[in-house]
């Protein structure tokens, strides 16, 4: 069987409206695998998630007890999201699993992606994690921890952290084995942990990988011949949100840089789901799906999503 990379959106355990209890996730996650798991019988899957909205919460957990336990460091942190987030996927996936009578089992792997110590996004943060804060708070944390802090579209002011580039999995290794023995494996969860070498050593760091740019590391670590992202929209469009938007049904790597150079996807969202594919596709992947879980199965019988190819 191939070998074949789903990242799911973060609409795969919340929706509009909802609190985010664990209950709700679980839910979720079970609808997610409700929709999707029919393709567990073809392919050995790698699942990948995005940690926004948990790791978020971990944050601000952090912050509001920061006066009686120590609060962690980021990477720690999302270490804590891998953990929570692969917990309520298995119970949800499990679920619908059992119903289909396949015969496999999920695992989680935490998982660490190396990044270069001199990637330039180090020098310049983009990424906005965590919780709001006056523009009084901002400043305090500031002068004491030196976190770089931006105004967030009026919301407030949040710290932002860099976004370097995967470059290679650590736990690559583990996760091909268990998927070789049938597993199917929930790994490179939010993006992965950053982990810089230095004198051999993996020092986690303070910054966040985009997940989608994750997910396309992993693809091509293992050797996946077809990534898929799902995600709150069944294709890309192009003039997304104007009147005269166009869904792309197929496209190829040239026609879809040439696209993105246009403007065409918004940075922050489908923006990194398109440099994923092109990054997954120029480094021998067969070919790149983008569509909803509802609409997996319509778009493996080419009836919906779009496909992107070399
Ligand atoms: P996820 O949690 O799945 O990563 P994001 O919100 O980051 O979700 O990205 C998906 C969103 O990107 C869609 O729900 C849509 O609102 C937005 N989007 C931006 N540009 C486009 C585009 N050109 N075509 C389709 N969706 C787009
Ligand atoms: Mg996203």
């Amino acid at each position: 069987m191939d070998k074949i990379v789903i990242a799911v959106g973060g609409n795969a355990l919340q929706r509009p409206g909802d609190k985010g209890t664990a209950k709700e996730q679980m839910k979720r996650a079970q609808e997610t695998a409700e929709s999707i798991s029919w393709i567990f019988d073809n392919y050995q899957v790698a699942l990948t998630h995005g940690n926004g909205p948990q790791v978020g919460m971990i944050l601000l957990q952090n912050e509001q007890a920061k006066d009686i336990v120590p609060p962690m460091p980021l990477d720690v942190c999302g270490a804590e999201s891998q953990g929570m987030i692969g917990y309520m996927l298995e119970q949800g996936f499990n679920n619908a699993i059992k119903s289909r009578k396949l015969n496999k089992d999920l695992i989680t792997i935490l998982t660490r992606v190396e990044v270069d110590e001199n990637d330039p996004a180090f020098k310049n943060p983009t990424k906005p994690i965590g919780p709001f804060y006056t523009r009084f708070q901002a400043q305090e944390i500031i002068r004491e921890k030196g976190w770089k802090m931006v105004e967030d579209s009026g919301r407030g002011w949040r710290r932002v952290v860099p976004s370097p580039e995967p470059m290679k999995i650590i736990e690559k290794d583990a996760i091909i084995s268990l998927m070789d023995n049938g597993f199917i494996v929930i790994a490179v969860g939010g993006g992965g942990i950053p982990v810089i070498r230095r004198n051999g050593n993996l020092i986690g760091v303070e910054g966040v990988i985009d997940k989608d740019l994750g997910a396309a590391t992993l693809g091509k670590d293992i050797g996946a011949k077809e990534l898929i992202i799902l995600t709150a929209v069944e294709k890309v469009y192009l003039n997304y949100g104007k009147e005269n938007q166009v869904p792309i049904d197929s496209v190829n790597i040239k026609e879809i840089q040439e696209y993105y150079k246009q403007g065409h996807f918004k940075p922050g969202s489908m923006g990194p789901k398109i440099l994923a594919a092109i990054k997954f596709i120029s480094n021998g992947g067969r070919k790149v799906l983008i569509t909803s879980p509802e609409s997996l199965k319509d778009a493996f019988e080419e009836k919906n999503g779009t496909w992107i190819y070399p």
